[in-house]
Parts: structure tokens; sequence; C-alpha cells
């Protein structure tokens, strides 16, 4: 798979079966493997990901004082949860920005003389939509630090944004979610 996309992306199934423990940066700490969404979610939207490190709660942030959670807590504020922050809402619902975002990274891409695919799967039209999503909605809450950190979003945003711009399939796990090189 192509590392720059996980960058941006949740996992992948093929990513999740590989041995050892990762640190979540997001919370700074290793995750334990969680079964049930009551386990950990207290914000209401979590799902289970096929990772543990993103089987994260955005109010799990309050529990941590690194700077990605700082950085979180001092977007939502007062909210119960992270997909309730208007700049997150306007973000993700906006087409023609996500749609112009994407034409920007293929552009730099190319000029980078990376080989980019801009196939459109009819069974899942929305892919390059998430993709920009999920790049433009770690800007929001890092900066540029976010993507070389591979900072995980809490899975009540992927969810989020998964049910704004779904694949039809519903199929999220292997490539089927991530906009790479190798299709
Ligand atoms: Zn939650
Ligand atoms: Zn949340």
């Amino acid at each position: 798979m192509d590392q720059r996309a996980f960058s941006r992306f949740p996992s992948t199934s093929a990513v999740s079966s590989t041995p050892g423990v990762t640190v979540c940066h997001l919370l700074d700490k290793i995750i334990p493997d969680r079964v049930q969404v009551s386990d950990f979610c207290t914000c209401t939207n979590c799902s289970i990901q096929n990772t543990a490190r993103e089987t994260i709660c955005c109010r799990e942030v309050w529990d941590s004082s690194c700077k990605y959670s700082e950085n979180l807590k001092a977007k939502m504020g007062d909210l119960q949860c992270v997909t309730q922050v208007q700049e997150v809402i306007d973000i993700v619902d906006r087409s023609l920005q996500l749609d112009l975002f994407h034409e920007n990274d293929v552009f730099l891409k190319r000029q980078l003389g990376l080989s980019v695919s801009t196939r459109v799967l009819a069974s899942d039209p929305h892919r390059h939509r998430r993709f920009a999503a999920y790049t433009m909605l770690t800007f929001f809450l890092h900066g540029s630090t976010g993507m070389k950190q591979r900072v995980e979003l809490p899975s009540c945003l992927v969810k989020f944004v998964r049910d704004r711009w779904p694949n039809s399939s519903g199929d999220y796990t292997g490539f089927s979610d991530a906009y790479n090189n190798n299709e």
C-alpha cells in the first residue's frame, strides 16, 4: 500500500494483520484491543475500526495531554463530539471544495513525477472525497505536522466522513478506501 495514502487514511485490514503493537499518536499511548464501542466511546458516535490504535473516541483526548490531543481539545471546546465542530462539518459537507482539493493533489503528485490514478469506480464514486476530507481534516486539526506523524482520526470522525460519502458496497477494507498508485 502507498504509505502516503496511509498517512491520511484509516488503516486497512492488511495493515491490521501486521504483528506488533503500535502507539496511537493522537493519544500518545498503546490502545488495547477493543471489542465493543461501549468499552471506549462516550461521544456516542464511534465505531470499531480495523486497528486498535484507530478504535478511539474523540473524548479520549481529554485524558491525554500530548500535543495532538491538545489540538483536538482546542477545536472541540465544550462540544460533545468532534463531528459537531462547525468547521469539521463544513469540510466534510462541501463537495466542490473536496473535489478541488483532490484536483490539486493530483496536480501536485504529477508535478513530483508520481504516477496517479484518477479512475473512478462506479461502485465507489466518492472515494476521492473521503480521501480529500481525511486530508483536510488532518490539516485543520493538526496542521502539516499531523501528516508527518500519521495522526489518527477518531473513529467517530472516520464514520462521519464515510456516512457522508459512502462506498455503495459498504466495504472500506483493503485498498478500497485508499486513493493510491497501485490501481
Ligand atoms: Zn466516541
Ligand atoms: Zn466523537
